[in-house]
């Protein structure tokens, strides 16, 4: 192979088939995404999307290997077929169902925009009846990005985010989702970004409010500092370290951290029926969250108080 390709974007219909099984039970349904947040490279890839037989031939693929899970992967599973006017909601069951068709065992998608959720709720509730969530499969998974509970912030480097809503809804669409989310049994695995250059003290505590209000709902918090990737809008700029966090960030990233043990052993139960692992692995796994959880109570107590973990 020569080290580098250079090419041009290929649109939907030319991304190759699979030729076996993929990690985890990753189909690939489309690429890019339209927001064009700053720190983050799908935004400078063109939008486009697979065909429904293409990603068929790729679950099969999987399924034929002995693969039982599939995930459906885009940067947003709710912009599948998206025109001007919004996501296609009759594209994105009709994929739904023939994937369904395919009978694995579990159905999830890999990542999920909150504006999208916000603004297709029944959307998200057919999807849940068709995948037979409750019934076939005891939940639904997806990453979101929540990444800040500051407006400011958002609208300094993520203008679209909350689109066609306002910025300044935006606390008030993830805990709508999250609502939603559990009420209709789907995990969001969520990540927040710390460091974003022109964060203040007053920016962190409002994302930590918001993490507040979620501590109720079932999922994962991920706090990640931020890192420049080339060739975003911020590709020039300096990534966030641990020496540049301040007592605010610890806090956040200790809340976090409680949420997530908060979380843990149900998470455990759920993520148990895509899990391949016999009776002795699920039971140390119990012990490792049991001792996590006084382990890492110490860590969590400094944090709280604005302080490293160590
Ligand atoms: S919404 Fe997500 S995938 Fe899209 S540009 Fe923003 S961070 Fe990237």
């Amino acid at each position: 192979m020569p080290p580098v390709i250079r090419g041009r974007a290929v649109p939907g219909e030319d991304i190759p088939a699979c030729r076996g099984a993929t990690i985890g039970g990753i189909v690939e349904i489309g690429r890019g995404c339209w927001r064009g947040c700053a720190f983050c490279s799908p935004a400078n890839r063109v939008m486009r999307h697979r065909p429904v037989d293409d990603i068929i031939k790729d679950v099969q693929a999987n399924l034929e290997a002995g693969q039982k899970d599939i995930i459906l992967h885009s940067e947003d599973f709710f912009s599948y077929g998206y025109r001007s006017a919004g996501p296609d909601q009759s594209m994105i069951l009709d994929l739904v169902r023939a994937v369904k068709r395919q009978r694995p065992k579990t159905i999830d998608v890999s990542h999920l925009s909150l504006a999208s959720v916000y603004q297709n709720q029944n959307l998200l509730r057919q999807v849940s009846e068709i995948v037979g969530v409750g019934s076939d499969q005891n939940h639904m998974s997806a990453w979101i990005g929540i990444e800040s509970g500051s407006c400011r912030i958002l609208r300094m480097h993520m203008p679209n985010k909350a689109r066609p809503a306002e910025i300044e809804d935006w606390p008030e669409i993830v805990r709508e989702c999250y609502s939603l989310f559990a009420e209709e049994s789907w995990l969001p695995v969520a990540s927040l970004v710390l460091g974003l250059p022109g964060e203040r003290a007053e920016d962190v505590i409002k994302t930590t409010e918001l993490v507040d209000s979620l501590m109720d709902y079932t999922g994962l918090m991920l706090p990640l500092f931020f890192t420049t990737i080339a060739d975003t809008k911020l590709g020039g700029s300096k990534g966030f370290s641990r020496q540049d966090a301040l007592p605010e960030h610890w806090q956040l990233v200790g809340l976090c951290l409680e949420y997530n043990l908060r979380h843990l052993k149900k998470l455990h139960r759920f993520y148990q029926e895509r899990m391949t692992a016999g009776f002795g692995v699920h039971l140390a796994l119990r012990g490792i969250n049991l001792l996590a959880d006084i382990m890492l109570n110490k860590y969590i107590k400094r944090m709280k108080r604005g302080e490293p973990p160590n």
